[in-house]
């Protein structure tokens, strides 16, 4: 006996598998390492305490949908919210993509839009675009000539930090004017440009966020979108009835009212994340890259070995991020708070002595 045969090729692809271990520094995952405020945890508390469990949640998530209106600035009916930006981009690809449809990454960049994009059976076109990662004109053109039915964008992006300019959305947007340009903008609010004003001009432009980042709520799973109300019905067809819990609607609501808390501490995680960038680019046994998010991508350097330094932090209680299969040699750091950063600063230094 084997078991159930899954679909072909499901098997190829590999379960997501970051390491969560318990250990004191976790700079792997690009959370932020403030937990939230006690005057946010009551408010959360009494909201909870107010909902009917016993009912099912409003489909439309109406409330939190005005509440992310009126941050964004964005009308409601192309508001859009799901389980954390991850299942925006599953939603996106249950609708956009697809057999026979094809997506465009540009690589390196977040791994979910490969996963997922198999998960949902759609062609994955890798451009592949190489240090220091800006998208120029070869990698547009190239992008433009496969007529992919979607394109991903990461600005700033996830694992290399960098910002790409709004241009790149533009043009992708105006050269393929029936495919969907999707831009995610996970860390937008540690750097770089929003793509946002091109939303209202070109509506096969979308941006992605999310609160797990700038807004300290990994923990809830809220991620939004922000696009033309045509895609916003798109996502209705596909998404599950009642797809966004009561708790986790409350989580989010109760997030944006503080968000001018959860934004207080961006300039302390940019202190953390230069801080980061200044103390490697001071050694001369390794490569560091500026970075416009909460994040930092570094290389050793022979004779040290990424491998081996990753492990050594892990030995002193430090994780963070082996990136070796995406990048040569590469790993990644989060900033934490000022201590978590100091320990992984001092370990780093014991590992490369
Ligand atoms: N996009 C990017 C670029 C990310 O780095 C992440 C999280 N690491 C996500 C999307 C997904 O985040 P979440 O599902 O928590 O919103």
């Amino acid at each position: 006996m084997s078991g159930a045969a899954p679909r072909p090729g499901l098997r190829d692809i590999e379960a997501y598998g970051a390491p969560q271990l318990d250990v004191p520094v976790r700079l792997n995952t690009n959370e932020c390492p403030y937990p939230l405020p006690q005057a946010f945890v009551e408010d959360l508390a009494e909201r909870v305490r107010a909902i009917s469990l016993n009912r099912y949640p409003d489909r439309e998530a109406r409330e939190l949908r005005q509440a992310l209106s009126a941050s964004t600035g964005h009308p409601i009916d192309g508001c859009w919210v799901a389980n954390g930006s991850n299942e925006i981009i599953l939603q996106l690809l249950q609708a956009y993509g697809g057999v026979d449809r094809a997506a465009v990454v540009f690589p390196p960049t977040y791994e979910m839009y490969t996963r997922i994009a198999g998960v949902t059976q759609t062609a994955l076109i890798a451009v592949d675009n190489a240090e220091p990662w800006d998208i120029g004109s070869a990698e547009l053109t190239a992008a433009i000539a496969m007529q992919p039915n979607i394109v991903f964008v990461c600005s700033p992006n996830n694992p290399t930090g960098n910002t790409q300019p709004i241009g790149v959305i533009q043009e992708l947007a105006e050269a393929l004017p029936e495919s969907l340009i999707v831009m995610d903008e996970a860390y937008i609010e540690f750097g770089g440009k929003s793509a946002l004003p091109l939303v209202a001009t070109h509506p096969n432009v979308v941006v992605v966020r999310t609160m797990s980042k700038a807004f300290a709520l990994a923990g809830a799973r809220v991620g939004y979108l922000l696009a033309d109300p045509a895609v916003i019905d798109d996502l209705r067809r596909v998404r599950l009835p009642y797809h966004v819990s009561a708790l986790t609607q409350a989580a989010g609501l109760v997030a944006l009212q503080h968000a001018s808390d959860a934004l207080a501490i961006l300039d302390a995680l940019r202190i953390d994340r230069d801080r980061i960038v200044e103390a490697l680019g001071a050694r001369d046994d390794l490569v560091v890259w500026p970075s416009d998010s909460n994040f930092v991508l570094f290389r050793p350097l022979p004779p040290h070995d990424a491998g081996e330094v990753w492990q050594g932090l892990l030995d002193r209680g430090v994780l963070i991020r082996d990136f070796r299969a995406t990048i040569p040699g590469c790993l990644r750091v989060n900033a934490g708070t000022p201590e978590e950063t100091g320990a992984f600063l001092t370990a780093l230094e014991e590992v490369l002595a």
